[in-house]
């Protein structure tokens, strides 16, 4: 892609477990060799089971965590090599927007003092000025300025939310992480602040790396999709050619496994056949094979590459040619 914003080039990441008695020591590989590009004002969604790796691609995307292979490139600069001085400038162009926005606001400061730090912090505003875009930004998000002095416990959580994004937006940045942004909310509350991202970006010409495991949301949110099994990227795509048609067989599976929002969101979640293999010790070969209804002896010595399917389009899974034709 031309004019990719922030680009991560065969990036790996490995977590060595802390806790657990017999865990501890075992290494769970958490992403593995995955190239994906954000471009400028485009939103990609990634998706994929808990525990898929999508909250460390996040980070890796935002130099949160370092890469152990690989790198990121943020506007053409490799972001593990640049002087910390640079870091520091490029951080003010990318921001993060959490799950839960209780834990991410301190709970003793003021709201209006919080959507202020990184103006202050980055020089972009004095005391006076900051006032006014605090209350600004309030407005923006669909609050109200006067608000500006209160705690964040007495805000629902919808609004604990906005007050979380208008704090991302308060460095005028390029990119956002938002990593399940609405999944702690009131299914009621959620299309609303979905719908808040969706005009914020559009406004303000973001990038979004928007990550859920609410197929919905990300559907309705992004141009292009990414889904993920154990820490790879299995497909890849232009957002209606992967709901519309999906060629790996684990998009299948996680589309099947999603309730339809006719049947309502009171429905129990339904989930994806099959065990989940132990992220430690994956399985040979392609991951997904131990869950795959169309796994053959290949699919358990060769792990297959991401290649081009259709428009757009990337699949990795050795039979996906095959399976498409029948
Ligand atoms: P997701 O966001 O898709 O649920 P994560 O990126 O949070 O996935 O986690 C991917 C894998 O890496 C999981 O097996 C998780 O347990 C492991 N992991 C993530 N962060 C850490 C960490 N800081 N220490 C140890 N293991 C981790
Ligand atoms: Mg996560």
């Amino acid at each position: 892609m031309t004019g990719a914003l922030v680009r991560a080039e065969g990036v790996s990441r490995g977590f060595r477990a802390r806790q657990g008695l017999f865990a501890r020591g075992r290494e769970v590989m958490a992403v593995r060799g995955v190239d994906l590009a954000v471009g400028r004002g485009e939103t990609v969604g990634i998706v994929g089971e808990s525990g898929c790796g999508k909250t460390t691609l996040g980070r890796l995307m935002l130099r949160l965590v370092a890469p152990s292979a690989g790198r990121v490139l943020f506007d053409g600069q490799d972001l593990g090599a640049v002087a910390p001085a640079a870091l520091r400038s490029l951080r003010r162009r990318m921001q993060v927007v959490f799950q839960d926005p209780y834990a991410s606001l301190d709970p003793r400061r003021t709201v209006g003092d919080q959507i202020a730090d990184g103006m202050l912090i980055h020089g972009l505003a004095d005391a006076g000025t900051a006032r006014e875009q605090v209350a600004s930004l309030l407005r923006r998000v669909g609050l109200d300025p006067l608000q500006a002095g209160r705690l964040p416990h007495q805000f629902s959580g919808g609004q604990r939310q906005r007050i979380a994004i208008a704090r991302a937006l308060a460095t005028s940045p390029d990119f956002i992480v938002a990593d399940e942004p609405v999944s702690s909310l009131d299914v009621s509350v959620q299309a609303q602040v979905v719908n808040l991202l969706a005009e914020l970006r559009t406004e303000l010409g973001l990038a979004m790396l928007f990550i859920s495991h609410d197929l919905h949301v990300v559907r309705h949110l992004s141009e292009r999709v990414v889904v993920m099994y154990l820490g790879r990227v299995v497909e890849q795509g232009p957002t209606g050619a992967v709901f519309g048609a999906p060629a790996h067989p684990y998009t299948q599976a996680l589309l099947a496994a999603t309730p339809t929002l006719a049947r309502g969101p009171r429905q129990r979640k339904a989930s994806v056949a099959g065990e989940p293999p132990d992220p430690a010790a994956p399985p040979s070969g392609c991951a997904f094979r131990t869950r795959c209804a169309h796994a053959t002896e290949a699919c358990r010595a060769v792990v297959p590459a991401l290649r081009p399917f259709d428009a757009g389009r990337a699949v990795a899974c050795l039979r996906a040619e095959e399976l498409r034709r029948s």
